[in-house]
């Protein structure tokens, strides 16, 4: 073979892929109580150290008994993953047509918005979705992010995870409101709690009709500094460059953060 020649070729051969039937053969041998023990106890499940490898993958996997939505508006989709990981969750927004909305889609009303496209995606088989994430829904609240219980006169709490898209930085006029809406939303968060949030990147304006809605511009250092000065740890911090093709008008929109963070 080209190995003979080739001892650069002889290597590869060596450390090759192991063929399909390989795979499955080790797969014969496979002991539970050894793999169990390998890598879900010590020193890999060491839970005094948060730089190990079981806490982290732990942190990955997001999930709890209640997660609350804040400035939902008209959309669902933000909440879409968490039906798999939550028991229950709160939907909740400023505005009365937002919570009609939301309303019409909780009950199926036939001019509702088509969430379809969305709660297929990513494929997968048979679903039914839509359903579970109905039942899940156990209401849609009224909030202000500027009350100090931005849920008065309702109370709930502390839950195990909030999620808020393209909220605060489109309802604070300046840093200092987004930091005390920032603030306020926290209270609602039980210690160890995760924040995750999706918003946009120096976007000074939205269109939504017959108005433009200022947005106070935000990069991704201050959202860092905002999110930490609030008593979070912040775990994962992804950008989103906006491709000029979908740079169409409605928002000058730079690009998008999502941020997972765990409150102190
Ligand atoms: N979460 C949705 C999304 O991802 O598309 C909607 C985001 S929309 C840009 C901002 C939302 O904040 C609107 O639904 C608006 O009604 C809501 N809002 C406005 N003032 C608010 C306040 N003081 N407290 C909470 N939400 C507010």
């Amino acid at each position: 073979s080209d190995s003979h020649r080739n001892p650069l070729l002889a290597v590869r051969d060596c450390v090759k892929m192991s063929s399909v039937a390989e795979v499955k053969q080790g797969y014969e041998l496979f002991d539970p109580r050894a793999y169990l023990q390998n890598n879900y106890t010590h020193p890999r499940a060491n839970f005094e150290s948060e730089d190990c490898v079981v806490p982290w993958k732990l942190r990955c996997l997001v999930r709890g008994r209640t997660l609350l939505d804040i400035g939902s508006g008209p959309t669902i989709y933000q909440v879409i993953s968490a039906c798999e990981h939550f028991e229950e969750i709160i939907l909740s927004d400023y505005l009365e047509v937002n919570r009609q909305e939301l309303s019409k889609w909780l009950h199926g009303e036939p001019d509702a918005f088509d969430w379809s496209p969305y709660l297929k995606y990513p494929p997968t088989r048979g679903d039914s979705k839509a359903e579970r994430l109905r039942q899940k829904v156990k209401g849609v609240w009224r909030c202000d992010v500027q009350q100090p219980n931005p849920l008065h006169p309702a109370s709930l709490g502390p839950v195990d995870a909030i999620t808020t898209t393209f909220c605060l930085e489109a309802v604070s006029a300046d840093k200092r409101s987004l930091e005390s809406a920032l603030a306020n939303v926290t209270t609602l968060l039980v210690p160890g709690g995760f924040l995750l949030m999706i918003g946009a990147l120096d976007e000074s304006y939205y269109l939504a009709g017959q108005v433009r809605i200022p947005v106070l511009p935000v990069d991704e250092e201050y959202v860092k500094q905002a999110v930490t000065g609030a008593g979070y740890r912040i775990r994962v911090f992804q950008t989103y460059i906006m491709p000029a093709g979908l740079k169409i008008g409605v928002d000058d929109v730079r690009g998008v953060f999502y941020l997972q963070a765990q409150k102190l």
